[in-house]
């Protein structure tokens, strides 16, 4: 689905409620992925997409991944096979993805810049995971909250919950640090993306949290 210019959410949960997604960057330096999925349903779901953008497997230049867990890393080494590109992750999960799934994952560190779509960077919010990141593309006013920001049924934003949480405080309070950003749009993993107005509802999910 195209939500914004050059930024695809694919979205792989099975009844198509924005459950579970990825997404693909159609960037003038070639395609970047943001995670993966986890089933070979969900890298079918990638081909489609990549497709419809008219792009190929091999215009893929880059893997990044917001954290560890399966639902976002499983299909690293299909991707990889697929696509040769490198795949990067925050220097505190890339070791731990690697051993995980068996494929080589390079470490970032917190703010770097990677150069593709103008700029992409790595926002490091621990809490979640020990290495879950963001991914901020400032050119489109666009942070890319991976599992840092949940959202439940009726679209309202929440931290995410303590069961899937390694430190569910820190999880929590680490969200404010997101507010340093300027963006428009949230796109999570876990629910129906922001186009629009996405800053004030962070805003407000921050002073709830308080
Ligand atoms: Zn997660």
């Amino acid at each position: 689905m195209h939500t914004l210019r050059g930024i695809y959410t694919i979205d792989n949960s099975e009844n198509r409620n924005h459950g579970m997604e990825c997404w693909a960057l159609d960037c003038s330096e070639g395609v970047v992925l943001i995670d993966g999925g986890m089933t070979p349903q969900h890298v079918d779901n990638i081909a489609a997409e990549l497709k419809s953008m008219n792009r190929t497997w091999s215009d893929v230049k880059l893997i990044l991944v917001t954290h560890k867990h399966g639902d976002h890393t499983k299909n690293l080494p299909r991707l990889k096979e697929l696509t040769d590109a490198p795949i990067k992750a925050h220097k505190l999960e890339a070791p731990l993805i690697q051993s995980a799934v068996g494929v080589e994952v390079e470490p970032l560190e917190d703010g770097a810049v990677l150069p593709f779509c103008g700029g992409i960077e790595l926002v490091w919010i621990p809490g979640h995971s020990e290495g879950n990141s963001n991914y901020y593309l400032k050119n489109q006013r666009t942070m890319i909250a991976g599992d840092t920001i949940f959202g439940d049924e009726k679209g309202n934003l929440t931290p995410p919950p303590e069961k899937y949480c390694l430190d569910v405080k820190q999880a929590s309070k680490g969200i404010e640090r997101l507010l340093n950003y300027d963006f428009d749009n949230l796109l999570y993993a876990h629910g129906k993306d922001i186009i629009g107005g996405a800053k004030q509802k962070v805003e407000n999910l921050v002073a709830q949290n308080c």
